[in-house]
Order: C-alpha cells, then sequence, then structure tokens
C-alpha cells in the first residue's frame, strides 16, 4: 500500500510508516496539479496546513481510505467529499496543546513585561529603562475564555505561576478546574475582573467575533488580550480602536483575521502590542507528536 506524504514529516512518524510495510511517497506541498497525479493510486495521504484536499483531489483517488491531517484543524480538507466516498479524515487534536499554552504565556510575559518593545529599542541603541516599566504575573487574575484541551494547559502553568483563575466555558469541566484552581464565571464577569484575558476556543459560527467592542468595552484599561486561537474569534477593528483609545492596555496575538497578516497592518504600529506568526503548534515536540500520532491512526485503518 501506498501513502503520500505532501507535508513536512517527523522522521520518527515516517519509519512508522515504512515499518508497517507501507511504500511512502514524499513529495512537500505539491501543486494541484501534481497533486492530482499523485493521489491516483494512494491509499492515505498526509498534509498539514497545506496542501488543499480539494473534492476534485479526492475524486481522483479512487483507493484512497484515508486523508490524516498532522495538527489540529482541517482547514484545508474537504471533509464533505470524503465523507461521501467512506473515507475517513484524522487529525492530532493534542499533539501541540501544550505548545500553544507555553506560547500564550510566553506572550503574557512579553506584553507585561514589554520584552519584544525594549528588545526593539535596544536594537535601535536606545536605552529605554524608563518606558519599560511592567506588571508581575503573580497575583493577578488570568481569565481563560475555552477550557478545552489548550486552556487547561495555561491554567496548569499560570497556576505555578501564583495567578488566580476565571474560566469561561459553555461546557464546564468542574473536575479540570478543581485540579488548576480555577472557578467557572460568566464571560461577563470574566472580563470585567480579569488582568490578563487569553482566548482558547474553537472558530465556529458562536465564537465568531466573540471579542467584540461590547466585550472589548468590559476590560479592565489595565487588562491584556492573548489570543492564540483562531483570528476572526477577535473583531480586529474593535481591537484596533480599543487600542487606540486605551481601553485595554496590551495585547499577545498569534492569529489574526487576514494571514499572513499584511505589511504595514494598523496592528503592527503599537508599541503595546506583541505579535507572532501563527507559531503555535510550531515547536519539535508538537511536529513530533503530531506525525507520530497520525501515522499510526493510519497504520490501525489500513490494517483493519
Ligand atoms: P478544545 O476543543 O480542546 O477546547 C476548546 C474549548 O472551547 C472547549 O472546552 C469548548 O467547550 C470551548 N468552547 C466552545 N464554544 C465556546 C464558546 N462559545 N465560548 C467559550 N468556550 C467555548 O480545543 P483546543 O485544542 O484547546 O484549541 C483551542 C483553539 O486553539 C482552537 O481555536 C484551535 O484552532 C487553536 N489552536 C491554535 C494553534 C496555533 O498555532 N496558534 C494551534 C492549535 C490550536
Amino acid at each position: 500500500m501506498k501513502v503520500l506524504v505532501a507535508a513536512p514529516l517527523h522522521e520518527k512518524a515516517l519509519n512508522i510508516l515504512k515499518d508497517a510495510g507501507f511504500e511512502v511517497i514524499y513529495e512537500e506541498y505539491p501543486e494541484e496539479n501534481r497533486l492530482l497525479e499523485l493521489v491516483r493510486d494512494v491509499e492515505a495521504i498526509i498534509v498539514r496546513s497545506k496542501p488543499k484536499i480539494t473534492r476534485k483531489v479526492i475524486e481522483n483517488a479512487p483507493k484512497l481510505k484515508v486523508i490524516a491531517r498532522a495538527g489540529v484543524g482541517l482547514d484545508n480538507i474537504d471533509v464533505e467529499a470524503a465523507k461521501e466516498k467512506g473515507i475517513e479524515v484524522v487529525n492530532a487534536p493534542a499533539a501541540s496543546s501544550r505548545s500553544v499554552a507555553e506560547l500564550a504565556v510566553g506572550l503574557m510575559f512579553a506584553v507585561a513585561r514589554k520584552i519584544a518593545y525594549a528588545d526593539r529599542k535596544m536594537r535601535e541603541g536606545k536605552w529605554a529603562k524608563k518606558e519599560c516599566m511592567g506588571i508581575e504575573l503573580e497575583g493577578k487574575t488570568l481569565g481563560i475564555i475555552g477550557f478545552g484541551r489548550i486552556g487547561y494547559q495555561v491554567a496548569k502553568i499560570a497556576r505555578a505561576l501564583g495567578m488566580k483563575l476565571l474560566l469561561y466555558d459553555p461546557y464546564p469541566n468542574e473536575e479540570r478546574a478543581k485540579e488548576v484552581g480555577g472557578k467557572f464565571v460568566d464571560l461577563e464577569t470574566l472580563l470585567k475582573e480579569s488582568d490578563i484575558v487569553t482566548i482558547h476556543v474553537p472558530l465556529i459560527p458562536e465564537t465568531y467575533h466573540l471579542i467584540n467592542e461590547e466585550r472589548l468595552r468590559l476590560m479592565k484599561r489595565t487588562a491584556i488580550l492573548i489570543n492564540t486561537s483562531r483570528g476572526a474569534v477577535v473583531d480586529t477593528q474593535a481591537l484596533i480602536k480599543a487600542l487606540e483609545e486605551g481601553w485595554i492596555a496590551g495585547a499577545g496575538l498569534d492569529v489574526f483575521e487576514e494571514e499572513p497578516l499584511p505589511e504595514n497592518h494598523p496592528l503592527t504600529k503599537f508599541d503595546n502590542v506583541v505579535l507572532t506568526p501563527h507559531i503555535g503548534a510550531s515547536t519539535y515536540e508538537a511536529q513530533e507528536r503530531a506525525g507520530v500520532e497520525v501515522a499510526e491512526k493510519i497504520v490501525e485503518i489500513l490494517k483493519k
């Protein structure tokens, strides 16, 4: 049986496939025409956020049994078309949770202590000591919106930092909340009482622009907003207004409504905003875990 690996994959994952006796065809991010050729006689395909597995690709792959995303999210896969053909679609939703959580906490420190700003000034030859007064995280209240896999990991780290935890989730996991010493509250209370708000919800119709003008206005003027979930969970225009008018003190953002973030975007103009290019899952550990997890799932499905 043949497996098409159409995106970079950890060596351990490749070995799992080879050891199971599959022929591995490795071609990084093929264009659609090339992909249409490659899929003709494969039983499985592994992708990351690219390439796109469209209906046309699926219809060109008569032997296909499984499509795997070595990571989270299935945005680039036509899941409906796969379902119609009885093709299984798998991913590794938990592989990067810790990595995303660590980045979220890193962004909290970066904004709270103006680390990125200080670094920029140092490179300009400026000793910006006076402008770089910050705040400690210990004793502050962290509001976690979406207490799932990543939210829970953030809570564990925040607890170790001595932060108080407020949680908001329509499906509250009380046991986990108890474990991290967090308290479930409604969204309004969380926004009003938190010193830092961090978002870890999926992007679904109910969470589109969940953080809008009205909700940003509820936050403390000293509060920091962290978003490592999906860009469209926050209304970018409202956030820009909030930063311009000082409704909140700063933001740390890994995800954007438009990615890549266009050059000279208004968000790049704020000194109190730290930006990263959607690197939440970009660690060696997360990539290895994701690769191994989907390789094992493929072996299981194809050997059924
Ligand atoms: P998860 O499914 O484990 O947790 C999400 C939680 O959000 C669940 O507990 C769910 O009940 C809750 N939720 C659903 N609707 C809600 C609402 N309206 N308000 C509040 N909470 C709500 O997901 P996860 O693995 O923790 O991922 C969270 C987010 O992180 C997703 O948006 C995912 O796309 C994103 N993510 C980003 C990166 C990155 O590179 N920055 C990497 C991986 C995942």
